[in-house]
This record gives C-alpha cells, sequence and structure tokens, in this order.
C-alpha cells in the first residue's frame, strides 16, 4: 500500500530563529575565570643557596639587578645555619637557627627581597655533598625546591656550583647547587611531582588537595663558587664589578651588599677591622658567574638576562644518558668525585668537568686530607690489586700500601686518609696513586691538594 503524505511547511523568520537560540543560550550560565599563577610570586631571579648570608656572594649583582634593572629576586635557603658559630651571644644550634632565620631576611628585605623561604634542613659542615644530601633529606627538599619554581616562575636560577674544589667548598653550598639543577630540569615535566599540578576541586573550600600550580621551566641557571682560587672561573660565564655605582642608589653595589650583609651579626667579626679586612677581602672582587645552562640564546659570557623575552618557553625534557660499560681494572676517585662524574653527564653540564683538575685542600688542625677511590674489576674473575702512593715529602698516609681483593664487577671503596706536611702551608701539592694487578698497570689517579686550608672538616 502506499501511502503519500504532504507537509504543508511554513519558513520561520530570522527573528524567531535568533529568539529560539537566545533562549537556549540564555540558559547556559558562564563558568568563573580560571585564576592565573599568582603575580605576586613570579619572579625574575631566583637565587637557592644553602645559608643565611651566603646570598652576600651574590649580593652586588643582585642591587645592580634589583635597583638599576627592576628585576625581581626572591631566594630559598635550604637550612637556617644552625651549626655555626654564634659572633654575638650565647644562641646555639635551633636557637641560632632562629636568630639566623631573622637575619637572612632582614637583609634581604634591606634590598627589597620579600619572598623568601627555607627548606628547614639541617646546617651540615664538611666537604662532601653526598653527606649533605643524606642529612637534608634529598628528595622531600627537591619537591619542595620544584614546588618553589613552579611557584615563583623564575627566568634565572642562581645557585652554588656543584663541583668539588679547594676552598671553603662548603657540602651543603654543592647540596643547594644539586637541588637547585634538578629542579631546573624537573620543574616543567609535568610528570615530576604531579601532585603539585593537580587543580583543586574547589579552590575556595577547605581540605583541597592539588595544589593548583603549573609546569614551568627557566631559562638559565648560573653557579658561583667557593673556592679560595677563581683563575678557573675565567670566560666560564659573566662578571660584575663590585666597585661599580649604582645610578639608581648612587652608591657602589658593593656598599649596599655590605649594607645588607650587616643584618647577618652572628656570622660577621665583632671587630671593627677585622670585620673591613673580611668585607674588603670578599668585595673587592667581581661576581663571577659560571654559566650552567641556557636554553635561550646568547653567549657564554654575556649577561644574565641576554636573550630572555618574557613569557614561558616550552619544556624539553633534559636528554638521558648512559653509564659508559666498564671493561677490566680501573683506579677512580671515589665520593663525591665520582657522583659528580655522572651528574654532571645526567644534566648536560660536561663542561663542568674541564674546570678542573681533581682537587682539594687540607683542614682542620692537623692538616688531613679525605681521599675515597675505587678500584674497578669489571672482569668475570677475583682479582688482586697493589694500591700505592706517591706522597710530597713529610706527608703520611694511612691506610699505606696494600693489596686488595675485588670480586668479579664488584668496585672496593678505599678510603685513604693523609696528613700534609705543616711545613707546606700555603702550597699546592700532588698525589698519585697507582693500581696494579699481575704485575702490570690497571690505572693511576692524581688529586692536587692545596695545603691547610682551616675551613669545615671534609
Ligand atoms: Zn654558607
Amino acid at each position: 500500500m502506499k501511502i503519500n503524505v504532504s507537509y504543508k511547511f511554513k519558513r520561520p523568520g530570522i527573528l524567531t530563529v535568533f529568539l529560539l537560540l537566545y533562549r537556549v543560550w540564555a540558559q547556559v550560565p558562564t563558568a568563573p575565570a580560571n585564576p592565573p599563577a599568582d603575580e605576586r610570586y613570579k619572579t625574575d631571579i631566583l637565587l637557592i643557596v644553602a645559608h643565611p648570608d651566603d646570598d652576600s656572594l651574590a649580593a652586588p649583582y643582585l642591587a645592580k639587578a634589583i635597583y638599576d634593572e627592576h628585576k625581581h629576586v626572591s631566594v630559598i635557603y635550604g637550612t637556617r645555619g644552625d651549626a655555626g658559630g654564634n659572633a654575638v651571644g650565647n644562641e646555639q644550634a635551633a636557637s641560632l637557627g632562629a636568630v639566623r632565620e631573622i637575619e637572612g631576611r632582614r637583609a634581604l628585605a634591606s634590598m627589597g627581597i620579600l619572598n623568601v623561604w627555607f627548606l628547614n634542613a639541617p646546617d651540615t659542615p664538611g666537604q662532601d655533598v653526598l653527606h649533605s644530601l643524606e642529612t637534608w633529606g634529598h628528595g622531600a627538599c627537591l619537591e619542595k625546591v620544584v614546588r618553589l619554581v613552579r611557584l615563583t616562575r623564575p627566568e634565572v636560577i642562581l645557585t652554588w656550583l656543584p663541583v668539588y674544589v679547594a676552598g671553603e667548598n662548603h657540602d651543603d653550598h654543592q647540596a643547594a647547587g644539586v637541588l637547585a639543577t634538578e629542579a631546573f630540569d624537573l620543574a616543567a615535566d609535568p610528570v615530576a611531582f604531579p601532585e603539585q599540578l593537580a587543580a583543586p576541586r574547589d579552590r575556595t573550600s577547605i581540605g583541597n588537595y592539588g595544589e593548583g600550580l603549573h609546569p614551568w621551566q627557566a631559562k638559565k641557571i648560573y653557579y658561583f663558587s667557593d673556592a679560595t682560587h677563581f683563575e678557573f672561573l675565567e670566560g666560564r660565564g659573566p662578571q660584575y664589578k663590585t666597585s661599580e655605582v649604582s645610578p639608581a642608589k648612587g652608591l657602589s653595589y658593593a656598599t649596599i651588599a655590605t649594607n645588607a650583609w650587616m643584618s647577618d651579626k652572628s656570622q660577621l667579626p665583632p671587630n671593627a677591622t677585622d670585620l673591613k679586612k673580611y668585607l674588603d677581602q670578599y668585595l673587592s672582587e667581581p661576581v663571577r658567574f659560571v654559566l650552567g645552562k641556557s636554553l635561550v640564546k646568547g653567549n657564554t659570557t654575556g649577561d644574565v638576562f641576554q636573550g630572555i623575552s618574557p613569557g614561558p618557553i616550552p619544556y624539553r625534557r633534559a636528554q638521558g644518558y648512559e653509564l659508559g660499560v666498564k671493561e677490566g681494572m680501573s683506579l677512580q676517585l671515589g665520593g663525591p668525585w665520582a657522583y659528580y662524574r655522572e651528574f654532571w653527564r645526567a644534566h648536560q653540564l660536561e663542561h663542568l668537568s674541564q674546570l678542573l683538575s681533581p682537587e682539594t685542600a687540607s683542614g682542620g688542625p692537623d692538616n688531613t686530607i679525605w681521599v675515597p677511590l675505587l678500584i674497578h674489576n669489571d672482569t668475570d674473575a677475583t682479582r688482586q690489586v697493589t694500591l700505592r702512593s706517591v706522597l710530597p715529602p713529610g706527608w703520611a698516609e694511612k691506610p699505606g700500601p696494600m693489596i686488595y681483593t675485588v670480586a668479579a664487577h664488584d668496585a672496593y671503596p678505599v678510603q685513604v686518609n693523609l696528613v700534609a706536611a705543616a711545613s707546606q702551608k700555603g702550597a699546592w701539592q700532588r698525589v698519585t696513586w697507582t693500581a696494579e694487578a699481575d704485575g702490570q698497570s690497571v690505572g693511576s689517579v692524581t688529586l692536587r691538594v692545596h695545603v691547610n686550608y682551616n675551613g669545615v672538616p671534609q
């Protein structure tokens, strides 16, 4: 059966269509704006250091950046400096930390720096970065630093040089440099500490999870060093004269830095003559930076802000690296030296391995030097290895020449302790170790040592 149906269709007028659409549209409410990242915390420079007063080394440059280039600076201190001495009173340990926190905040506030955080890590006097990373709680501190990089969105990170040097070589300084480098590479990675990046479900309510931050890639990272010698820093980054006068303030950058530094009273010589000598020694030198890495165009010694323009840059995961395959027998420096060899490669900082041949300094009243060595056996059989040293005249070594049994595919960690000759105070000396297996040399290590630096213990 065939059914014929016919419709009489009347076209609606334009006005009718518009009114219908308007009624539908008008029933959909508009969502509230998504708040942008908090502008109050956006910074140009994030300084990541270990102790209140560490900022003083970079302060003349910071003064230039703040007053004459209108840059915003924020600071992270790893510790409160609670293991130091106190030049003012009896307050020690946690009480000294409470004192130094305020000293540090006052010093920075005098230069207009108010966004300052502490990681609450324990001040750990020593020179082995692995010791500080252990006492600080490496993972928990890294999580905090990554959070603060994402909150402050720095263009540039300034921090301590992650290299073992002859000098103060404070392990906390190095730990700050390691954490800053790791955070530089991680803060833009969406799978690193992702809970920091989760959007809160209802931000105005209480008990939210999801920290609501955004990934952030800083553009450059620069280092500065606490070595007692500077020649190796030449040509490695920009330098800033501390004697130059700030046009905005009419004072030298050294003077502005000194005025800030005066807040760190518990760490400064109480005697005026000694104080002047101390400050002159530090502030007569330029601020020397080493370019760690840059993700924008520019050259090594160009200005810190060369090539930087506002706005985010894309995240590029730091290239991975593979451990080289070791074969046969070998001898290497162990401990922090072994760690840094891989750390630099892992973070594309191989150029830091070119800064210095391995060095250290004797320290403390006994002129002692700790040297960790690793005897690698990457063969399939247990090997006997004889370790001998060539010492400068008048030096002593424990344990001295010895035969080590090294299992197949193992590395024997040898802990050497040296005592330098006091008569060589101020001189550089060299110590060489050689390893032999089956009458054949399997490697040697040479370390240069600056004698009689009375700094923190190794
Ligand atoms: Zn320090």
